[in-house]
This record gives structure tokens, C-alpha cells and sequence, in this order.
């Protein structure tokens, strides 16, 4: 019997499952799926110097989907999923063992005991259309605000760039609320662009980043943005996104004037399609609860990967194409072949590398004591052309 394979989401994670499936799967017994909000790919890495200069073209942002698939007969489907419902016997039978509904009760029963094949459901798109899966894959990613905030459609996207270019040019004071990886490089694209505009950056954290990075890392990139003429403000914060009209109070009771205030806080995760799967699947924060086959607990057949996991490591592509991409391609198809599942996701080491504009960063290795290298190694591995050749291989499309 053909058995549909879905994967939900068609950006860095789900496109690498697609790779990694196409090669291992059989088309006359495996009909395969991508479902995403977007008919492009989205690369976000690259997202901000598009928002900022005037002279990077989209191309460098969206891309086709045409050859994601190569030689396999696959099929995209372009809608947002607003739920998913598990129609088949053997999510009964978890019931109706009466399993408690402890996270921790699922997680010691041996691989024996749970249901190995033959789930599956329905996913409800917003457009009202509805697919059969056997297996799923969810790779929906965060929930951003502000700039990376992309609409789904390409007539929208294409005005949001428009409007935040606009709002850089036209304003003489920046003020970027959030000092993560997102603020920190909106702060050193305009600098790039536009160098006598004003940038200040205002983190709620004692330095920039968070205490996953050693301070040494987390120091080297406030130095070199302050060379740049950006201002870090430490240990402070605004809510919301409130009107530039009037000065805007902080948290620690200041007052800061600027014409164009940018939000880069941290993110959530896009699981509300799952809010009523049962057993529950979320944490509170939204993450989802996952075994390190990155499988879904509870819910045999449903795999997840990418920003959207609930595991304790900075949401980043390279965790994904070091890590969760294989795992869950390897598991995916024991499972359809009826087999244990033999792969497991234990953790990948931290890098990180910071663009300061395309001509600097910083970055960090995490082996051993951990290494921070500066502007000549962060241009090379990613500032001068934020992956654009990676990304265009990975979508099987030509240089
Ligand atoms: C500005 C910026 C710079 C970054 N730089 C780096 C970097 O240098 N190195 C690094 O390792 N990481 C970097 N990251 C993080 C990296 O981009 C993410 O970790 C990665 O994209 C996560 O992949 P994902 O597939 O989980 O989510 P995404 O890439 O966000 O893809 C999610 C996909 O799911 C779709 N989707 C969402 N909801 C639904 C739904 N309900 N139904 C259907 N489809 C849906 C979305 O449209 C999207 O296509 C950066 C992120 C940003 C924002």
C-alpha cells in the first residue's frame, strides 16, 4: 500500500528533510509531500541586509522550490496548517491502555511496547483543504516580529521590503530593542548602509547574547559594534512596540528618543496548529515535546525538527543540518519499513558566527575551552555572502 509521507513547513529544516528523503525513499510506495505557508524559500539568514540595502536583490532571499525535489515525483501544496487530527487505530489503542498522561510515562516504556507503523491523520489547511498523512514531519519553525515578520504571499513580501528599506532611509535614529543574534546584525547592516545614522541597540541581558556563550564571545561583538559607532544599552528594556512620537520610557526608567524603533526579541514557536492534539504535545512556551529519535511523544508517526523542538540548544540551522536532519530521515524510514528506530539526537556543539555588516562579525566554537575568532573568519564563513550558494544547493538549484 503507497503510504503519504508530509512534511509541514518548507523552510531550512523541512527543505533538508525533503533532500534527505527524495534519496532514500521509493517512489512507487511512497508518495511525498511538502505543505508550507509560503511558495518560495525563505532564507533568513540573509533576510536583513535585503530589509536594510537598496541594492540586494530578492533573489538573494526567496527562492524556487522547482528542484527540491529532483527526480521524485513529489508534490507541494501551498497553505498554513490550522490542525491536525490523528484518525488511525493505533493512537486508540494508546488510550485505551490507559497510559498516563506523564511525559516522563512514555519516555521509559520500552521501544517493544510502543505502537511502531501504521498511524496517521488529517492536517486542515487555512484554505480549507485537507491532507491525509501516514507519516508527518513538522517543521514550522519560529514565529518571528517586526522586519522578519514576512508575509506568506510574494506580493506581500515584496512590500514589506519595501517599506522597511523606506523606514531605514528615512529615519536618523534607530533604536533596536533586543541584543540577540537578529539585533546585534540589523545593527551592523545599517551601519553598513547607511553609517551616519545613529544605532543604538538595548538588551535586556548584562551583555549581548545570552549566557549560552562565554562573555569573552559575548564582549568581542559589543566592542567591535561599538567601533562601528553602534550605542549598547545593558540591562534594560522597553514592552511592546510603543509610538517613536514622544521619548520612550525603559524598564529602568530612562527615556530614549529615536524616529524608527525595531523589534528583535526573541521568538516563539509556530505549533498553534497543535493546540488541541491529544494527548498534549506543547510545553508552555509552545515547544514541542519530543523523544530523541525526534519523535513526537505520544504520537507514533509524527516527527519533529528544527526551531519548533523542545530541547535545550539555541534554535539555529546549523543544529538542524548537523543533527536533526539525519536523524529524523534515518528514522522516518525505518518506521515505514516496520523497524526500530536506531537514530537518536543527543545534542550538536555550539557555533555561532555574528555578521557585522558584510565585511566583519565575530564567531564562536564551541570545542574545547571554546574559540572566538573575529572579522577575516566571520566574513569568510558567512558576511560577505550569507550562504546564498548553500542555500541554492540545497534547493538542488544551479550556481
Ligand atoms: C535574521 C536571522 C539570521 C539567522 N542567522 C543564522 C545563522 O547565521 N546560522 C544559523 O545556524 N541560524 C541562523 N538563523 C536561525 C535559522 O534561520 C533558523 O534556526 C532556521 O531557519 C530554522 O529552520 P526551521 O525550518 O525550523 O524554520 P524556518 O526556516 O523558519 O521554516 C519554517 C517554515 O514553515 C512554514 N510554516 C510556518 N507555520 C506553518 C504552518 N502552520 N503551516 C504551513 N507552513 C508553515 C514557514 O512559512 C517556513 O517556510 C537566523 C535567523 C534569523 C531570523
Amino acid at each position: 500500500m503507497v503510504k503519504t509521507i508530509v512534511v509541514l513547513g518548507g523552510g531550512a529544516a523541512g527543505v533538508k528533510v525533503i533532500r534527505g528523503l527524495v534519496a532514500k525513499l521509493d517512489p512507487t510506495i511512497h508518495r511525498l509531500i511538502l505543505i508550507t505557508s509560503r511558495p518560495e524559500y525563505v532564507n533568513l539568514i540573509s533576510a536583513i541586509r535585503l530589509l536594510v540595502d537598496p541594492t540586494t536583490p530578492h533573489s538573494n532571499v526567496f527562492f524556487p522550490y522547482t528542484r527540491l525535489f529532483g527526480d521524485f515525483p513529489g508534490h507541494i501544496v501551498q497553505g498554513t496548517a490550522t490542525s491536525i487530527e490523528e484518525t488511525k487505530s493505533e493512537v486508540g489503542k494508546i488510550a485505551s491502555r490507559g497510559w498516563s498522561d506523564s511525559f516522563e510515562a512514555l519516555r521509559e516504556l520500552g521501544e517493544e511496547e510502543r505502537p511502531m507503523a501504521g498511524c496517521g491523520g488529517i492536517i486542515a489547511l487555512s484554505t480549507g483543504a485537507k491532507v491525509e498523512y501516514d507519516v508527518i514531519i513538522l517543521a514550522t519553525g519560529s514565529a518571528w516580529e517586526g522586519m522578519i515578520a514576512f508575509p506568506n504571499d510574494p506580493q506581500g513580501y515584496i512590500k514589506h521590503v519595501d517599506t522597511w528599506r523606506k523606514r531605514i532611509r528615512d529615519a536618523q535614529d534607530i533604536l533596536i530593542v533586543g541584543g540577540g543574534p537578529v539585533g546585534i546584525e540589523t545593527a551592523g547592516e545599517i551601519k553598513d548602509v547607511y553609517p551616519s545614522k545613529g544605532v543604538t541597540i538595548l538588551q535586556g541581558d548584562r551583555l549581548l547574547l545570552n549566557d549560552v556563550y562565554p562573555d569573552k564571545f559575548r564582549r568581542d561583538i559589543q566592542r567591535r559594534l561599538e567601533r562601528r559607532g553602534v550605542e549598547i544599552i545593558l540591562n534594560d528594556a522597553v514592552s511592546g512596540n510603543p509610538s517613536t512620537e514622544k521619548p520612550i520610557k525603559t524598564r529602568e526608567g530612562k527615556e530614549l528618543t529615536c524616529d524608527l524603533l525595531i523589534t528583535a526579541r526573541g521568538s516563539g514557536a509556530n505549533t498553534q496548529y497543535l493546540k488541541f492534539l491529544k494527548p498534549n504535545v506543547l510545553t508552555d512556551r509552545g515547544y514541542i515535546k519530543i523523544m530523541s529519535t525526534l519523535e513526537i511523544l505520544y504520537h507514533p508517526g509524527m516527527f519533529a525538527l528544527g526551531d519548533i523542538v523542545d530541547w535545550p540548544e539555541v534554535k539555529q540551522l546549523a543544529k538542524i543540518s548537523m543533527g536533526h536532519a539525519d536523524v529524523v530521515v534515518n528514522n522516518v524510514v525505518q518506521y515505514l519499513n516496520g523497524e526500530k528506530m536506531t537514530h537518536s539526537y543527543q545534542g550538536s556543539r555550539d557555533f555561532m558566527a555574528i555578521s557585522n555588516g558584510r565585511n566583519g562579525g565575530s564567531s564562536f566554537v564551541g570545542l574545547w575551552w571554546g574559540f572566538v575568532f573575529g572579522n577575516r573568519f566571520t566574513r569568510w564563513i558567512k558576511s560577505r555572502t550569507l550562504l546564498v550558494e548553500q542555500v541554492r544547493e540545497t534547493l538542488g538549484l544551479p550556481e
